[in-house]
């Protein structure tokens, strides 16, 4: 345990360095990108969009739920993703809003366990909140532009769903070519803003790149399957780069107690798998941006790491001994991490 606990330390310390070590090139991508892109996607471990397409740390702002399920109705994310939004729109620019969903090519069990690996299902749920944020800023508004996007992880391939209902899967596309991009990307989705078409090229092509990185190596079966030991739980957790070693529960599900549950069980059946882990980790943490805010970080995070504990005693009381606690809380400025507990 005290190895893993060390794994999670030394990874901190080389994201918050290479997070660091990325803040010009983070600002020159802003500065030639300034779209403000926002990902909602699932807790799995296996995703992880900076990854996918090939962008610095920290240009993504993401919100993760099991099965990147949300609803705009959620107070906390209600308020959380309108202060991201007016942020934009205070420096002049529009917001992308990424809704996605998963899947896996090869085999339908390496799919989105929040599903129940059902891949239309997750379509269909995920569409109706991005027709729930096109209801709440207007249809045609022009500055917040949802989209519908697929990721499938055997090949870490894109799928855009477009407006008329066309689709893109990336690992089809042929010519990086930006003109040419911009053409097809500008008939998938006709009222997309200018400025909005400019910056999704780029990832684009960097997802282009990856699909080529990943289809060239291979990716070990091992990263495929589900396989976390971490139970992560609160925000600021874009430093666990690393594919699948944690669950990932955002705060904003007013029921929280649910994915809590289902990440439990999740990780608690890859300890039940053959090549399983014989202990899991519970890493709550939160967010600070001045010292000011340290205080007020400090109580969310021990409040998270208090609930989550009570839900595992209470449902998964087999969990117990096998659980190591942790309770952290995260500069924003050098996503360094402190342990609070
Ligand atoms: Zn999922």
């Amino acid at each position: 345990m005290e190895n893993k606990i060390k794994l999670i330390t030394e990874l901190n310390k080389k994201h918050s360095e290479m997070f660091q070590s990325q803040r010009l090139e983070r600002e020159l991508y802003l500065a030639k990108h300034p779209t403000n892109v926002i990902v909602f996607k699932c807790m799995d471990g296996r995703i992880h969009m900076p990854t996918v397409t090939q962008t610095p740390l920290g240009i993504m702002h993401p919100f993760r739920n099991i099965g990147g399920k949300f609803d705009l109705g959620w107070p906390l994310l209600n308020e959380s993703f309108d202060r991201y939004v007016k942020k934009a729109v205070a420096k002049g620019n529009r917001t992308l809003v990424l809704v996605t969903y998963h899947y896996s090519e090869g085999d339908q069990h390496r799919g989105c366990a929040g599903f129940h690996y059902d891949c239309e299902e997750s379509k269909r749920f995920t569409e109706e909140f991005r027709k729930q944020i096109l209801r709440t800023y207007g249809e045609n508004n022009g500055v917040v532009f949802p989209i519908l996007v697929g990721l499938e992880t055997d090949k870490d391939a894109l799928i855009f769903h477009g407006e008329n209902g066309q689709i893109m899967d990336v690992a089809t596309i042929k010519d990086s070519d930006e003109k040419n991009l911009k053409t097809l990307f500008g008939k998938l989705y006709p009222s997309m803003p200018e400025r909005i078409l400019s910056d999704l090229i780029p990832l684009v092509q960097g997802n282009m790149r990856c699909i080529k990185q990943t289809t060239n190596t291979g990716k070990p079966l091992k990263q495929m399957v589900h396989g976390e030991w971490i139970l992560a739980v609160g925000k600021g957790f874009d430093w666990l780069h690393t594919p699948n070693i944690a669950m990932i529960v955002g705060p904003y599900d007013p029921n929280i107690g649910e994915p809590i549950q289902t990440a439990a069980n999740i990780i608690k059946s890859n300890m039940n798998a053959k090549s399983g882990q014989k202990e899991f980790v519970l890493l709550s943490s939160a967010v600070y941006s001045d010292a000011a805010e340290i205080s007020r970080a400090k109580e969310r995070t021990l409040y998270l790491n208090r609930l989550t504990q009570d839900i595992i005693k209470k449902n998964l009381p087999d969990m117990v001994g096998k659980m190591h606690s942790m309770a952290v809380i995260l500069n924003a400025d050098t996503m360094e991490m402190h342990i609070v507990k």
